[in-house]
């Protein structure tokens, strides 16, 4: 009979046997500020509308692989340049694994490039696709380190270059100068793609989608996670439609679903209710944002994103004394040297800020 331990050992990679799991706190009862969620949901008519669209999707067919309508709804309510089509993703993750699925050869250990601390999937599919990951660390003020960049494009020749824009976790905007010199070196000579990450576009109120056209080596990627559907799972890319019919093989056929496609299709005609959420969020973070300069202890930096990043004393100790008073954050103090002590929130509604600030306010004093 088969042993486990064996089998496992004998099977699966050594390196994905090493790493550790993704680990998603239980957030039942807990107020939510960990995961960049928007806190609003629909209204209640709408709701009821869309319940009765979901209702009438056929969920005995497999979905239209061409996602025709989704797609022309996302180029035309979210600003895709003429001439440009989107990709659709389970989620911009699996955009992330595809882009480094299709671009992983065979002959030479290919290298994913991106500035850290980033985003964590950059480095994690990178991983298990079977390619290199070089962090390049940004400065102290979380801008782009161009001397450090431009020798790690010339030293490694990396397949891709990952560029947050807002970043996470930083969540502040790089220069987008500095950004075009960047995305201009990876296509010198042809060598390399630019994948330009928007997932906070709602809240940065900037993109990049509109550059596609001067650059042929530039992907530009969206979530419509942090806009406020993150539990539908829908992100998009764009590029030249080259390039990007080359990612489309890579995609699974069927890899969005039918009731992901039509509550996105419900929500796009419903874009100014997003939108006037992201709004509130911006407001809110501006107020919160001053709350927590105005806390004696914590230094708090600029954000572009629908959370802040803050930096205190012990943040090991003060997650633990908001966790106890059941608000949930993230502490990145041991993530990178760069954010020694900080943790990162969420911004949400009045009402939970005000409560994180009171919880915030007591771990300090304790
Ligand atoms: C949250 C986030 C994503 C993930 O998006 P999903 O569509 O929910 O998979 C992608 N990129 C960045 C920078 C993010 O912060």
């Amino acid at each position: 009979m088969a042993n486990l331990d064996r089998l496992i050992a004998n099977t699966i990679r050594a390196d994905v046997r090493a790493v550790a799991n993704y680990i998603v706190a239980d957030a039942s009862g807990f107020i939510k500020l960990d995961a960049m969620e928007n806190p609003y949901q629909l209204p209640d008519a709408l709701r009821a509308e869309l319940g009765s669209r979901l209702a009438d999707a056929a969920l005995n067919r497999y979905p239209v692989p061409s996602y025709a309508r989704l797609k022309a709804a996302i180029c035309e309510e979210l600003g895709v340049p003429q001439g440009y089509d989107v990709i659709l993703g389970n989620g911009s993750d699996e955009l992330i694994s595809i882009i480094d699925m299709a671009t992983a050869r065979q002959d030479k250990r290919a290298v994913v490039l991106a500035p850290v601390p980033a985003f964590v999937m950059y480095q994690r599919s990178a991983q298990f696709a079977g390619m290199d990951f070089i962090g390049v660390p940004l400065t102290a003020d979380f801008q782009l380190d161009m001397p450090a960049m431009r020798a790690a494009i010339a030293q490694h020749e990396p397949a891709v270059l990952y560029l947050a824009y807002p970043n996470n976790p930083t969540g502040n905007l790089y220069d987008a100068a500095d950004m075009a010199e960047l995305i201009d070196l990876m296509g010198a000579n042809d060598k390399g793609i630019a994948v330009v990450d928007v997932a906070y576009e709602p809240f940065a109120q900037t993109s990049f989608m509109e550059h596609l056209p001067e650059f042929p080596n530039l992907v530009v990627m969206r979530t419509l996670s942090k806009l406020g559907l993150a539990g539908i799972r829908l992100g998009y890319m764009s590029a030249a439609p080259a390039l990007l019919a080359q990612f489309d093989k890579v995609r699974p056929p069927y890899n969005v679903n039918v009731l992901t496609q039509v509550a996105a299709e419900f929500a796009l005609e419903h874009i100014d209710i997003l939108d006037a959420q992201a709004d509130s969020i911006n407001a809110a973070r501006t107020q919160m944002s001053a709350a927590l300069a105005a806390i004696e202890g914590v230094e708090v930096f600029d954000s572009s994103a629908n959370f802040l990043l803050f930096r205190v004393a012990d943040s090991e100790s003060v997650t633990a004394k908001l966790v106890a008073a059941k608000v949930l954050v993230k502490n990145l103090g041991k993530m990178h040297g760069l954010l020694a002590n900080c943790i990162r929130v969420t911004v949400s509604t009045p009402d939970e800020n005000a409560a994180f600030l009171s919880a915030l306010t007591e771990a300090l004093k304790s």
